[in-house]
């Protein structure tokens, strides 16, 4: 027989995803969501529930009140950072899972979806905060070690980051990012930070340079860290036949795969042939 070659795609049949992570929740998130919005980039923003009403010294330190969430970040993904940012892999481990889950619980109270992605507090996670995430039903957890590369995470619940914006390589690897053009891989790259970190090194125009350069991309995919991860929880489903030429995909999404170099879309539910 003549085998085919099938590949795993991204939505559309590309194979190149951009994805942000901001962390604290503060004021100046209002600023970077505009502006994500204006070059259509999605985020996502990974907030403390309970600190909401912390006093604080400068005004950028403030945060956005719960209630706003829900209509600011819509279209992005808000995620966990625990209820009140302690390195949690000193805690005790009650405290640790509380820290967790009374922030999911509060984050789906305010936001009436469920929540299952987390960024660790001062970067702080051991292999028992891994387990216990798993406990909580959260799927992916984002570190700060920098992989100044484009591979897919091995492991959502230490999923390395490329770079922070603060990198000196952002925009040597924003123009390599753009330049990839070879589709033997899936390939992402994946920007984290703080949004008040604008406001105290006072240089927007760093992340406004990079949503001018990046959006609007017809061969980059532009999805929050939980839209990576289901995506490719369906497409990791999808039931391909050995001949290939029909596939069953039982997940409620399209999935999108390569057969000779053709794009094809798997509705959610159906068999499709090709
Ligand atoms: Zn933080």
């Amino acid at each position: 027989m003549n085998l085919r070659n099938v590949y795993t795609t991204f939505p559309g049949g590309k194979h190149k995803v951009l994805t942000l992570s901001y962390d604290d929740g503060k004021i100046a998130d209002r600023r970077l969501v505009a502006l994500f919005n204006e070059y259509g980039l999605k985020g996502t923003f990974n907030v403390n529930s309970g600190l909401e009403c912390k006093e604080f010294s400068k005004p950028y330190e403030e945060r956005i009140p719960l209630s706003e969430y829900k209509e600011l970040y819509k279209g992005h993904e808000v995620a966990c950072h625990t209820v009140m940012h302690p390195t949690i892999a000193r805690c005790p481990k009650e405290q640790m899972v509380l820290q967790v889950i009374e922030d999911r619980r509060k984050l789906e109270e305010a936001l009436g979806v469920t929540v299952r992605g987390l960024a660790y507090p001062n970067g702080s996670f051991s292999d028992n905060v891994v387990d216990a995430l798993k406990a909580c039903g959260i799927r992916h957890a984002r570190t700060v070690f920098s992989t100044l590369g484009f591979g897919m995470p091995e492991d959502y619940l230490r999923w390395n980051p490329t770079c922070s914006h603060k990198s000196e390589s952002l925009l040597k690897l924003s123009e390599d990012f753009l330049n990839l053009h070879k589709t033997q891989y899936l390939y992402m790259m994946y920007v984290w930070g703080h949004s008040y970190e604008f406001e105290i090194d006072n240089n927007w125009n760093v992340i406004e340079d990079f949503a001018k350069k990046m959006g609007g991309k017809d061969d980059i995919w532009y999805a929050t860290n939980i839209e990576i991860v289901d995506y490719l929880d369906a497409a990791d489903r999808l039931q391909v036949s050995v001949n290939a030429d029909f596939a069953y995909n039982p997940s409620a999404m399209s999935v999108w795969i390569e057969v000779d170099k053709k794009h094809i879309e798997c509705k959610p539910g159906v068999i499709t042939s090709f």
